[in-house]
């Protein structure tokens, strides 16, 4: 049977991610170890790797061990920086500058008297890190209803969202608020904070997945940008989220002639190579 196996274009890690892991190498390298506040990035592969040169994950600040800390590519908020600062230790901070900017524009609003709305994940840490940074004067969720239900309404809301959110769902985001959640002389602020690579990462994959009839969006099962990839792609074909090569069960490939991979934000090239590399294997022995 003739297949073909396509990988979508712009896979690999993100800049933010990127980053980070040469900086902890780097600092590993230099220092022997270096401790991260929390997992750096969301991908057990990577996590792994980096705790094979010396880099290890102390999960609260209490916690740590050595006397170099790590904040990892999603960042944290001021109390958490502050508390960093108290314990008397060196900082490596490897913030994505995109998630800097996320932080920025919600101390800014907050600072203008806005109440901030983050759309987004109100559990994963960018998002309470970003929250953070507006002095808790706001919320973070997916949910417009959860601002009607605000009493009193605020009469200035500033709307932002995780960088990693699929941009048309925030569209819809703001239009439900508009419509459930604004009284008369209400003044609503928008601010664009998705970032770039996240929009070309989706709109290659859904390029993709609109052609194939079977996709498979390679990343950890935890991750924020990969499970909207595979979101994305659920829309458009059949998609299944995989880690690793091994998670491919044979079944899942018959009668498909198409099929298209690609990865999240913190899914090394590798990772999917080895993906493509073990379709390619199992369609040889059908
Ligand atoms: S996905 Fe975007 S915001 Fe997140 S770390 Fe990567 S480049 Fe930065």
């Amino acid at each position: 049977m003739s297949v073909k196996i396509e990988k979508a274009a712009g896979t690999g890690f993100c800049f933010g991610v990127k980053r980070a892991i040469t900086t902890l190498e780097k600092v590993a390298k230099e220092r022997g170890c270096v401790e991260t506040l929390g997992a750096v990035v969301h991908n057990q592969q990577v996590l792994q790797r980096l705790e094979d040169i010396g880099v290890s994950v102390a999960s609260t600040i209490e916690g740590m061990t050595g006397n170099t800390l790590a904040i990892g590519a999603h960042g944290v908020g001021p109390e958490v920086e502050a508390a960093i600062r108290q314990r008397g230790v060196n900082i490596i901070d490897t913030t994505c500058r995109f998630v800097h900017r996320a932080q920025a524009v919600a101390e800014r609003l907050s600072k203008s008297g806005f109440f901030v709305v983050v759309y987004g994940d109100a559990n994963h840490p960018e998002v309470k890190g970003i929250l953070a940074w507006a002095g808790d004067k706001g919320i973070a969720t997916r949910d417009a209803t959860a601002i009607a239900t605000l009493n009193p309404l605020p009469k200035k809301v500033g709307i932002l969202s995780q960088t990693t959110g699929i941009p048309a769902n925030f569209i819809d985001f703001v239009k439900a608020l508009l419509d459930t959640a604004f009284a008369k002389d209400s003044e609503l602020h928008i601010v664009d904070t998705i970032c770039h690579d996240i929009r070309r990462r989706q709109t290659s994959a859904q390029k993709l997945a609109e052609k194939v009839d079977l996709m498979f969006v390679v990343g950890d099962h935890t991750s924020a940008n990969t499970n909207r990839l595979a979101e994305l792609c659920r829309r458009l074909t059949e998609t299944h989220l995989i880690e690793t090569a091994d998670e491919i069960k044979p079944a899942w490939l018959k009668g498909h002639k198409h099929i298209g991979v690609t990865g999240g934000a913190s899914t090394a090239e590798e990772t999917i190579d080895e993906v493509v590399a073990r379709l390619e294997r199992l369609y040889e022995k059908h």
